[in-house]
């Protein structure tokens, strides 16, 4: 698992005993993931007088997203019957957390456990937070398994089994801030009310020119309302969100786009879309859509420079080739160099990592405000594929930054708990197999 700059193939399991079309128990719906005006008509559903359902959406939002609480009952300047009334209709319950590892270097790995929707079984997620100097980044699922089939990625062997909803994308950014702490409470909000000030000093401080603390800089700068820059005075953990996980962001568009648009809300949770990335394997549609309609940070998984070798890494290139792909990052709004585009290169030996291949690859991205990541392919059971030598991948790092782009080698992260890319699918299959040995294991002995 790496960061910004990282990804990950999460994974996805049908929990164990999970029949083929087993009915769940009737869930109430739940609020999280919808946006005010759908707030708005659920009130009025229940009865809510249609002149307070402003006030209401507000509140609740403000519970929802600032103060993180997962219980009405949690809120607590609200009428006892209106809390009452709501969960009577309602739920803001997280989902279940089936596993949580936390890694030697500080990587954490939350395995999250969806309800089955309509027909379908329930399904298993991971999401991963990666701590770094001066930063968090959580890296995010938008799928449960993918449609594409991308030669060297492990999710690429999964068949897709459902899009996850609004409220699933959001709720894994919701459990991480809980089991984090990320989440201000009374006291919390009341201190950073006072560090305002602080804050309001630090960026007068910036424009004369003076030298600052990075990351609350940063969040100051960002900062567009009252409840953004309190959050960014009372600091967080979680400071960047990366699309990275499993499945393809841009083939579940409406979905992503809800729970982006609330993640980065000024009035909620606050992240700003400079610090949300999305990741896509080159749905070129998708990515003129997501200019217009999201605006969130681009990462390409590009992975090659011709479209011959890239039609085998990633399948997606014969629908658009990549003139088509570099001219949808071409026309990507508001990208500068202080809003790079991030190219992905995974390196893989003798396929993709030759001189000439960097070569080319400055050329193609001539014009581009770009960074690239080079990333060290991660072996998982069964693949052809085999990692660059590390004096290749260096030799490659050095045509690049010669040429003037940023391009870091990331260091895989979270080794120890399968959380790096192409680790995690290897993690189920392995639980799989000791299950599968437990329960061998378990009938010999029964029958002994
Ligand atoms: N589907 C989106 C989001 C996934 S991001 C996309 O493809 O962009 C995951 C990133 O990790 C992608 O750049 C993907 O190509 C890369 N990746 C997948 N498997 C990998 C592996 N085994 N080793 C290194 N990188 C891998
Ligand atoms: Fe893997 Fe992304 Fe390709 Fe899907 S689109 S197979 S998640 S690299």
């Amino acid at each position: 698992m790496m960061s910004d700059r990282l990804f990950c193939a999460a994974t996805a399991k049908e929990p164990p005993g999970a029949a083929a079309g087993s009915a769940a128990p009737a869930e109430k719906p739940s609020l999280i993931g919808r946006d005010r005006q759908e707030l708005a008509h659920a009130l009025t559903a229940i009865g809510v007088p249609q002149r307070q359902v402003r006030m209401r959406v507000a509140q609740l939002w403000h519970w929802l997203y600032v103060r993180g609480v997962a219980s009405f009952a949690d809120m607590s300047n609200l009428a006892k019957d209106f809390r009452a009334l709501l969960a009577q209709h309602f739920t803001i319950a997280r989902p279940e957390i089936a596993a949580e590892q936390l890694s030697a270097d500080g990587t954490r790995k939350w395995l999250l456990r969806f309800p089955a929707r309509g027909a379908g079984r329930p399904v298993e997620i991971e999401t991963v937070y990666i701590p770094e100097e001066g930063r968090g980044t959580l890296c995010v699922s938008s799928q449960v398994g993918c449609t594409l089939t991308c030669s060297f990625c492990h999710t690429g062997t999964q068949r897709l089994v459902r899009n996850l909803t609004a409220e699933e994308i959001l709720a894994q950014f919701l459990v991480a801030k809980d089991r984090l702490g990320d989440f201000p409470d009374q006291e919390g909000l009341f201190g950073a009310r006072v560090r305002r000030e602080g804050v309001a000093a630090m960026r007068a401080a910036a424009r004369q020119g003076r030298a600052l603390a990075p990351v609350l800089l940063d969040a100051a700068e960002e900062a567009e309302s009252e409840s953004a820059v309190l959050l960014a005075a009372a600091g967080r953990k979680i400071t960047n969100i990366v699309m990275m996980g499993m499945g393809e962001p841009l083939y579940n568009f409406e979905a992503v786009k809800k729970a982006l648009l609330i993640a980065s809300d000024g009035e909620g949770l606050s992240l700003s879309k400079r610090r949300i990335t999305l990741s896509t394997s080159g749905v070129v549609p998708g990515i003129y859509r997501a200019g217009a309609e999201l605006g969130v940070m681009l990462a390409i998984s590009l992975h090659a420079v011709d479209d011959e070798t890239r039609n085998m890494l990633v399948p997606i290139n014969k629908k658009y080739p990549l003139a088509e792909l570099l001219a949808a990052c071409r026309a990507y709004p508001g990208v500068s160099n202080a809003r790079r585009i991030t190219f992905e290169y995974v390196m893989l030996r003798d396929v993709n990592d030759s001189v000439d291949d960097a070569k080319k690859l400055v050329r193609l991205l001539q014009g581009i405000p770009a960074k690239i990541n080079l990333i060290p392919f991660n072996p998982w059971p069964g693949t052809n594929y085999q990692c660059s030598d590390w004096r290749q991948i260096e030799l490659f790092a050095d045509i690049l930054n010669k040429a003037g782009y940023s391009s870091p080698i990331r260091a895989p992260r979270g080794r120890d708990i399968m959380a790096a890319c192409g680790q995690l699918k290897s993690a189920s299959e392995r639980l799989k197999k000791l299950e599968r040995e437990a329960l061998s294991a378990g009938r010999e002995q029964a029958s002994a």
